[in-house]
C-alpha cells in the first residue's frame, strides 16, 4: 500500500509539524561538520512554507541524550543557525519541545517556521510515551515524517504521534519507498545485490529475504569468510563466525534451490597482523594469515556480474576501506558502479554509503540510502514502525 505524501494533503493556513532528521555530527566547537542532512531536509520545508501552511515547526533527535533534560552540546541551537542562513528565513528556536511555555512561544510569535529543541532530552521520546506523543502533537494539525534514518524505531515522534494527528511522509521517505521499495519488490532484472560488512549474523535475515528475489548475490567483506569455511577453505585468522558456519551452509543451500548464484571471494589482501598495512595478494589465506579485502580476480569476477545487471543493491564495504591499504576492493566496486549506463544502482546506507562517499561517487549512483538501520530492516522486509503509521494513500 502506497503511503500518503505531504503533496497529498492540503496544508494551507495548517500548522504542520515535520519530523526530520537533523542528527549532524558536531566538533569539539558545535560546528557541524557535515550538513547534508540539513540541506537534504530543505525541500519538505520550503515546500510546506510555499503551500502557506500557518506555522511549520520542525523537530529532531541530535546523538544520544541521557533523556533527563537539556545537554548544551547535544542542543539543536547550531542547527537553527544553519538552517536560517540555508532558508533566508527567520526561526523562532524553542529551548524545548513540549510544555505550556512551548505553546505560547509558538502562539504569540509573528515567525512561521520554528525548530523545537531535541527531542531525546525526554526520555518520554524514545520510550514512545502516549502523552508526549499527545503533547507534540497538539502543537500542530497535520504530521509529516521525512526522517528515514529513524523510521526503523517506533518513538513518540515517529509513531506515536500519528494517532492524534493526520501524518503523511516528506520528500526523502517518499524517495526511499520509491527506490528501495522498487529495487527490492519490482526490480528490472537481473538483481544482483552485493553484501559486505563485518558479520554474518548482522545480514542472515537480509540474505534470507533476498534469495527469494536476487539473481546473483555476491558476498564480500568480513562476513564471507564464514561461508569460504563453510565450504571448507582455509581462512587462517581471517573473521570467523563459528556459530554460523551451519546457518552459512543452509543459506547457500537455500540459494542453490532458488537458482540464485553466490558469488564469493575467490582472492585476497592478506596480512599477518590486523593493525599492520603490510599485505599482499594471494590466492590462499595460510595459516598466521588474515585477509582484509577482495583481491584483483575477486573484483573481476564481480564485474562480470554487474556487467549484466539491471538493478544493483549494495549493502556493506567489501574490506577494512577505512585503510588505504585495504580500500582497494571497495573502491574498485564503487568505480565499476559509477561507470555502468542504465543501471539502477541503490546503496543502502551505512558504511557502504560512507565508502561511496569518501570515493567522490556519490553523484554516480541512482539513489544513496539516507538510513543506516532503516535501510537494513527495509531490505531484510520488515515494516518500518515509523512508516507503517502513515496514512494510506486513497
Ligand atoms: P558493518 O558494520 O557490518 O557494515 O561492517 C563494516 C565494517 O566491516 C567496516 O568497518 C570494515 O572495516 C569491516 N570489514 C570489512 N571487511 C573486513 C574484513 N575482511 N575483515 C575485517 N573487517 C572487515
Amino acid at each position: 500500500m502506497q503511503k500518503m505524501t505531504i503533496r497529498d494533503i492540503n496544508i494551507k493556513d495548517k500548522r504542520v509539524i515535520i519530523r526530520l532528521d537533523f542528527n549532524v555530527p558536531l566538533d569539539a566547537n558545535l560546528h557541524i561538520t557535515d550538513e547534508r542532512r540539513i540541506t537534504s531536509s530543505l525541500p519538505v520545508i520550503q515546500y510546506a512554507l510555499s503551500q502557506g501552511a500557518s506555522k511549520v515547526i520542525l523537530m529532531s533527535h541530535l546523538g544520544r541524550p541521557k533523556g533527563t533534560g537539556f545537554e548544551k552540546e547535544l542542543s539543536l541551537l547550531p542547527v537553527a543557525k544553519r538552517l536560517e542562513e540555508l532558508l533566508k528565513e527567520k526561526i523562532l528556536f524553542l529551548n524545548d519541545c513540549v510544555g505550556p511555555q512551548v505553546k505560547e512561544e509558538i502562539a504569540k510569535s509573528s515567525q512561521r517556521l520554528v525548530l523545537l529543541e531535541n527531542l531525546r532530552f525526554h526520555k518520554a521520546e524514545e520510550k514512545n510515551d502516549p502523552a508526549f506523543a499527545k503533547e507534540l502533537a497538539s502543537l500542530a494539525d497535520i504530521y509529516v515524517n521525512d526522517a528515514f534514518g529513524t523510521a526503523h524505531r517506533a518513538h513518540a515522534s515517529t509513531a506515536g504521534i500519528t494517532a492524534y494527528l493526520p501524518a503523511v511522509s516528506g520528500f526523502l521517505i517518499e524517495k526511499e519507498l520509491q527506490y528501495l521499495g522498487h529495487a527490492i519488490n519490482n526490480p528490472v532484472r537481473p538483481l544482483v545485490i552485493i553484501l559486505g560488512g563485518a558479520k554474518v549474523s548482522d545480514k542472515i535475515e537480509l540474505i534470507q529475504n533476498l534469495i527469494p528475489k536476487a539473481n546473483s548475490i555476491i558476498i564480500g567483506g568480513g562476513m564471507a569468510y564464514t561461508f569460504l569455511k563453510a565450504k571448507g577453505i582455509n581462512i587462517g585468522n581471517s573473521k570467523l563466525e563459528k556459530d554460523k558456519i551451519d546457518t552459512a551452509l543452509s543459506l547457500m543451500d537455500q540459494a542453490k534451490k532458488a537458482g540464485v548464484d553466490i558469488v564469493l571471494t575467490k582472492d585476497f589482501v592478506i596480512t599477518q597482523s590486523f593493525t599492520s598495512d603490510d599485505c599482499k595478494i594471494s590466492d590462499t589465506i595460510p595459516d598466521g594469515w588474515e585477509s582484509l579485502d577482495i583481491g584483483p580476480k575477486t573484483i573481476q569476477s564481480y564485474d562480470a556480474v554487474l556487467s549484466k545487471a539491471k538493478t544493483v543493491v549494495w549493502n556493506g564495504p567489501l574490506g577494512v576501506f577505512e585503510r588505504d591499504a585495504y580500500a582497494n576492493g571497495t573502491r574498485a566496486v564503487a568505480q565499476y558502479l559509477a561507470s555502468l549506463k542504465d543501471v539502477t544502482v541503490i546503496i543502502g546506507g551505512g558504511d557502504s554509503a560512507a565508502a561511496v562517499a569518501k570515493f567522490g561517487l556519490e553523484d554516480k549512483m541512482t539513489h544513496i540510502s539516507t538510513g543506516g538501520g532503516a535501510s537494513l530492516e527495509f531490505l531484510e522486509g520488515k515494516e518500518l514502525p515509523g512508516i507503517a503509521a502513515l496514512n494510506d494513500k486513497k
